[in-house]
């Protein structure tokens, strides 16, 4: 089932999310849902609170090709996005390197405005699989990219809030813009209507 994705200006973009602690069939149909949801959005990635649901559970599926990510080993081994996508990862513990990586994001919450983003440049995820096992995955570029951002929502952070000084004001002003477009054309922040939309690459 296609769930609505909540805008920019929901308050439950903002929560801190619950670990879960016990995963239920309600659990296995959400996470099924957020996956037909990102898919049908045509994003890399999606959170829980995006689909007013503040807990600890976030999906991830990059494009599988060489531009998506060099480094990627699950528990110390070498594996392929193939192998190892599409992600459901709960309660997920965060571990950055030193080194940094600028790349272009959008958020499928956010939609209309990319822009550049620095991050980490690979990181290293412990988390907990819907079959109750603990995963450490290590990954860079996009992928990386793309937990540091999923891992953001659970902690009610947004893309925007990390822009560098010279962007985050061009884009606070486009974002009330935004906010006020979407007012115009009926929309609430509780959900996104608006369908084939171009958002390709959202998170
Ligand atoms: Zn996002």
């Amino acid at each position: 089932m296609i769930l609505p994705i909540v805008l920019y200006g929901n308050p439950v973009l903002r929560v801190k999310c619950q670990p879960v602690t016990q995963v239920t069939d309600e659990i296995r149909k959400l996470a099924a849902d957020m996956m037909e949801t990102m898919h049908d959005a045509r994003g890399v990635g999606l959170a829980a609170p995006q689909v007013a649901v503040p807990i600890q559970m976030a999906i991830i599926e990059v494009p599988a090709n060489d531009e998506s990510v060099t480094v990627l080993r699950v528990n110390g081994v070498d594996k392929t996005l193939a192998e190892t996508q599409p992600i459901i990862f709960l309660n997920p513990k965060l571990v950055l390197d030193n080194t940094k990586a600028t790349g272009q994001e959008g958020c499928l919450s956010i939609p209309h405005l990319r822009y550049d983003v620095r991050r980490a440049g690979v990181v290293t995820v412990t988390y907990q699989t819907l079959e109750g096992e603990t995963v450490t995955m290590e990954a860079d570029g996009l992928l990386g990219r793309a937990f540091q951002h999923e891992i953001d929502h659970l902690n009610g952070i947004l893309f925007t809030d990390r822009l560098s000084a010279a962007s985050k004001l061009g884009a606070q002003r486009k974002l009330k813009r935004l906010v006020q477009e979407w007012k115009e054309e009926g929309w609430t922040s509780a959900q996104q209507t608006r369908q084939g939309d171009e958002d390709e690459d959202g998170e």
